[in-house]
């Protein structure tokens, strides 16, 4: 086998942002817990902190106002994140709105992740993200969503792993998600030992 065929076959990485590499909950709540003037320190165990139709509408006008550019800019690193970075190339798919691509590019930049143009892909729906995912195979894929990784369980030549946080413990058991990692550094010596 020629270098150029070893290139070729190298597995893809992917992972999601938000949750995943940036802990949004904690920037979310620095805005919400003052709005609706309740107390949200604690990890949430619920993907909205049981705020329901209040945390829908406050993610909407976050989502639509670019005002809200320094909420991205601002999300706290999870630990682990280095490593994820170290796996060069690794691509990172959002959700986030288009005002906030500059901010998040250097973000990702910031902590030490290569950010040429194709690293930062907004996938606005799950089928897009499905669509990309299979392009790529063979691809370890990282996400916190569990209906995310369900989906993409049925795709061949990818390997998605949910990444375990209180708040998709329960409806990963649900959906019976196969593979979960712990934390970042889990998911990165999977990938390193895939590769090879
Ligand atoms: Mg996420």
């Amino acid at each position: 086998m020629t270098d150029t065929n070893r290139a070729n076959r190298r597995i893809a990485v992917v992972t999601d942002l938000d949750g995943v590499l940036a802990n949004f909950h904690k920037g979310y709540a620095a805005i919400a817990a003052p709005r609706f003037e309740v107390d949200l320190t604690d990890e949430p165990t619920q993907w909205d902190f049981g705020l329901g139709v209040r945390a829908h509408e406050l993610m909407k006008d976050i989502f639509n106002d670019p005002r809200y550019a320094s909420l991205w800019d601002r999300l706290e690193p999870y630990e682990g994140i280095a490593q994820i970075a170290a796996l060069n190339p690794v691509m990172v798919t959002t959700h986030r709105p288009e005002y906030a691509r500059f901010v998040t590019l250097v973000w990702l930049k910031r902590h030490e992740f290569e950010v040429p143009s194709r690293t930062l892909l907004k996938l606005a729906t799950a089928h897009e993200r499905l669509h990309f995912l299979a392009a790529l195979a063979p691809v370890y894929y990282l996400d916190d969503s569990p209906a995310t990784v369900k989906v993409a369980e049925t795709v061949p030549g990818v390997m998605p792993y949910l990444l375990d946080k209180p708040w998709n413990r329960k409806s990963a058991h649900e959906l019976g998600i196969r593979r979960c990692v712990a934390s970042l550094e889990d998911f990165a010596r999977l990938v390193n030992e895939a590769q090879g």
